[in-house]
């Protein structure tokens, strides 16, 4: 499964109102330089999207593998 596949699936069991806001958890926006840069990581075993916790460990997840990945160093 490509992770557009799964994250267009994930946008219709939000339903269209939550999209948006889940959006901005994915993207930043840079208005000066008009530029979108995405925020979180995919996951390089599988490709979905991976979500960003920051607690109690900084870390990204993917929700379909279960891969995980620290944040180190910051
Ligand atoms: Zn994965």
């Amino acid at each position: 499964m490509s992770w557009r596949v799964s994250i267009t699936r994930r946008w219709y069991a939000m339903g269209k109102s939550k999209v948006k806001a889940y959006i901005h958890t994915l993207y930043e926006v840079d208005w000066s330089n008009k530029t979108v840069k995405l925020k979180t990581k995919k996951c390089p075993r599988c490709g979905s999207i991976m979500a960003h916790h920051k607690k109690p460990v900084e870390r990204y997840q993917c929700g379909y593998c279960g891969y995980t990945e620290f944040v180190v160093g910051k």
